[in-house]
């Protein structure tokens, strides 16, 4: 049985980065038909808000990434105290009281005798006496202590990866105030719930060396690991600070679809093309972890824009009925309204300025060598409402009374009329005029 699943720590809202671990995790799951479990990672209570968990769920709903359970590790604290005890008592844990600040200079020291900023292991040779008397003075934190082996793993992207565990620092698992961490958490979580599969960054690819070391101390199953590269802006410059504004919020309100998101996230990074699915079981189909490269990822978000356009041109009246509800477009006129606009819209909300037009006029475009003609075409043209035919039998007149054809009679009206250069074909935008258009 295939189990993945997403863990963000809510911390903050989830980004196009957090997206891709949640998606690829997702799509493992659903195309074995296995369980995909949203784990909330939030032994951090001064930073974990329930704010950010409701807009987690609220994030992860609004793209259809549907969840089979939720954990949360704060629940778990029981069994994150449990699993210290086996490490303590296998002689894998032990107490150290470097402060933050001893611990820079250790590591400074260190590079400059060319040395890697490996934890020394100090605490090791401490005494009782000595021990209880720091522990008199603040708080030891924990450390898992490493085999001194290569870790190895088939990487699901990276391919075969091997770490020489001596070039790593012990990790520490909790902190002097009690807090345990991610490390240690994730370990026992993905143990005790029988996770197969983990994606995530490759941010992550030394925990995953550290936690393979730790789930084996446990006696746990050592998942599948695939990192993925990180994202980077299009020119390939570090994504991470610009990812407070690339949530899935922010992306939300500028009116990108989840499915030209989800359609580009799906393939970014891998062999095969990018191409816009209409559905999440079109995707669940044709994803394909091996497919993924390692090097970083460009990301554009502006490449969100006509993937939402593509997508929206092929939706059928059903699925835009209440947004053109919303704007006030009467029923009878729904279909046509969107038979016209669907193919000039990059947004949804693109739908308001057509309407608009529609119901009320443009202010129209006109050159001034246009003007007298616009107002003799527009004194031929009867008041709503307008027919199928009405443009070319209007055109046909106007054209009989001008001598004007081709692309000098029809561009200055289609201007004159909908007060834009470009747009959907007039023979059905008349019908949906409201009011007879101003020629001024
Ligand atoms: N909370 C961790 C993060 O957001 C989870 C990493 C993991 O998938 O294990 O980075």
């Amino acid at each position: 049985m295939t189990v993945t699943r997403f863990a963000p720590s809510p911390t903050g809202f989830i980004h196009v980065g957090n997206l891709r671990t949640a998606l690829f995790n997702y799509l493992i799951a659903r195309k074995a038909g296995g369980t995909f479990i949203l784990r909330l990672d939030d032994t951090d209570p001064e930073r974990s808000k329930q704010e950010y968990v409701d807009a987690i769920k609220e994030d992860l709903e609004w793209l259809g990434l549907t969840w089979d359970r939720v954990e949360r590790q704060s629940d778990r604290l029981d069994r994150y105290a449990a699993a210290a005890d086996q490490l303590r008592d296998a002689g894998r844990f032990y107490e150290a009281f470097e402060t933050p600040t001893e611990l820079d200079l250790k590591r400074k020291k260190q590079l400059n005798m060319g040395k890697p900023p490996v934890y020394d292991r100090a605490a090791l040779t401490l005494s009782d006496a000595e021990k209880d008397a720091l522990r008199a003075e603040r708080g030891g934190h924990w450390r898992f202590k490493l085999n001194h082996d290569r870790i190895e793993w088939a990487d699901g992207i990276l391919g075969d990866i091997s770490i020489d565990a001596a070039s790593v620092s012990d990790p520490v698992l909790i902190r002097g105030d009690g807090q345990v961490l991610y490390t240690l958490a994730s370990v026992v979580d993905d143990t005790d719930m029988g996770v197969t599969h983990v994606v995530r960054g490759s941010d992550h690819v030394t925990n995953t060396a550290t936690q393979i070391q730790i789930i084996q101390a446990l006696g746990g199953t050592v998942p599948a690991f695939a990192h993925h590269s990180l994202l980077t802006g299009p020119q390939g410059e570090a994504l991470s600070k610009r990812l407070g504004t690339l949530s899935l919020r922010d992306l939300r309100a500028q009116g990108v679809e989840p499915m030209a998101l989800l359609s580009l996230m799906a393939r970014l990074g891998s062999s095969q093309p990018v191409e816009i699915c209409q559905s999440l079981d079109e995707l669940i189909a044709g994803f394909d972890i091996g497919q993924f490269g390692a090097s970083p990822t460009k990301f554009d978000s502006e490449d969100l824009f006509p993937l939402t356009a593509r997508y929206l041109i092929d939706q059928p009246l059903e699925a835009v009925a209440d947004d053109i509800a919303a704007l006030g477009v009467p029923d009878d006129l729904a279909s046509a309204f969107w038979n016209v606009v669907r193919e000039n819209i990059t947004v949804k909300s693109d739908m308001a300025g057509w309407w608009t037009l529609f119901r009320d006029g443009a202010t129209p475009l006109m050159d001034d060598e246009d003007r007298d003609f616009i107002a003799q075409a527009f004194d031929m043209l009867p008041d709503p409402p307008y027919a199928d035919d009405t443009w070319s039998t209007w055109t046909a007149a106007v054209k009989e009374a001008t001598g004007r054809k081709g692309k000098t009679l029809f561009m200055p009206l289609r201007k004159a009329v909908t007060g834009r250069q470009r747009g959907p074909e007039m023979a059905d935008v008349m019908p949906l005029m409201q009011v007879k258009p101003r020629a001024q």
